[in-house]
């Protein structure tokens, strides 16, 4: 995408090149789709800040996609008792540049110790020990046949690792993933964001160890969010040195794309015996979307139309 989309306030994503191309990087301030997002699912601060770090993510990968209808998965599945994560993103839309992106967790109210903090101040929640040990996959629907599936073995859980992993391993791109959520006392979401910064594979050798010890001085996302850094200021911070020039900025937004005659289909998807007993018991079906909650009523005349459809 060429044009440029004027996006001061709220959510947003910004992609630049750094050193002549040798670099790409995505930054992106999330606060407002991580805090809808805690209020739909009701989320506990663990699971926030690990449903925020995955959209975070996904909103910087959709704005890597370019067809327009590429969508985009991120899929975590652990051992602990988060259990794991789904987040979907498409690629920005053709007139506006929005990002949408949702997601929800396998399980929203999980509270485990926090771990100690790095920086005074600062808590740092245990993602990592709230998912476990566990795989990663991302899968890309870029209108394939197949979509293609890329999977690696968590490393933290902790989210940006896993992913800076998955670049390095399935994709081949040494890449650098920076995800952060903060919290207030009331464990609304204060402040959430993130960058990727990715090495083109024509870097020259004095980049790539320039950029490595840039990024093994900084201090954590959290830190930069805390103190009110855009995401202009965040990419400044890592690649001030690298002549950045800012490409575009593309809104982002907690979206969900869901409607009854999804449901419908999911309902229809259960097959008639199943079908048959919801009608039997005469009760009320009601289904809620996984992704934004939102709720679908059906009665029993509605499933008896519905299994005329089954099979
Ligand atoms: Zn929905």
């Amino acid at each position: 995408m060429d044009k440029v989309i004027n996006v001061t306030e709220g959510d947003h994503i910004i992609r630049a090149l750094a050193a002549n191309g040798q670099i790409r990087s995505f930054a992106a301030t999330t606060r407002n789709l991580t805090e809808y997002a805690r209020q739909v699912h009701n989320t506990s601060p663990v699971v926030t800040a690990a449903l925020g770090r995955t959209l975070t993510a996904g909103v910087m990968m959709g704005a890597m996609m370019k067809g327009e209808k590429d969508l985009l998965t991120i899929q975590i599945r652990g051992n602990g008792p988060m259990k794991g994560l789904t987040v979907t993103a498409g690629s920005p839309q053709v007139d506006t540049g929005m990002v949408d992106v949702k997601g929800y967790p396998l399980a929203a109210d999980v509270v485990i110790p926090a771990k100690p903090a790095p920086v005074a101040g600062i808590r740092k929640l245990d993602v990592g020990g709230a998912i476990g040990n566990g795989v990663l996959s991302i899968i890309k629907d870029i209108g394939l046949k197949n979509p293609y599936v890329g999977q690696v073995a968590l490393q933290t859980g902790e989210i940006a690792e896993d992913l800076t992993y998955y670049f390095a391993t399935s994709e081949q791109i040494p890449s650098a993933v920076g995800l952060g959520v903060l919290m207030n006392r009331d464990n609304t979401v204060s402040q959430a964001g993130g960058f990727i910064i990715q090495l083109m594979p024509f870097a020259d050798d004095e980049i790539i160890s320039k950029l490595e010890s840039m990024l093994k001085d900084m201090p954590p996302v959290t830190t930069l969010l805390d103190e009110g850094r855009t995401p202009e200021q965040l990419l400044e911070y890592v690649l001030g040195d690298f002549d950045i020039e800012i490409n575009d900025r593309l809104p982002a937004q907690f979206k969900c794309n869901c409607d009854r005659a999804r449901v419908e289909k999911a309902l229809i998807s259960l097959g008639k015996e199943e079908l048959d007993k919801i009608v039997n018991e005469e009760k009320e079906e009601e289904l809620k979307c996984q992704f934004c909650g939102k709720a679908y009523k059906f009665g029993a005349e509605d499933i008896k139309r519905l299994l005329t459809k089954a099979k």
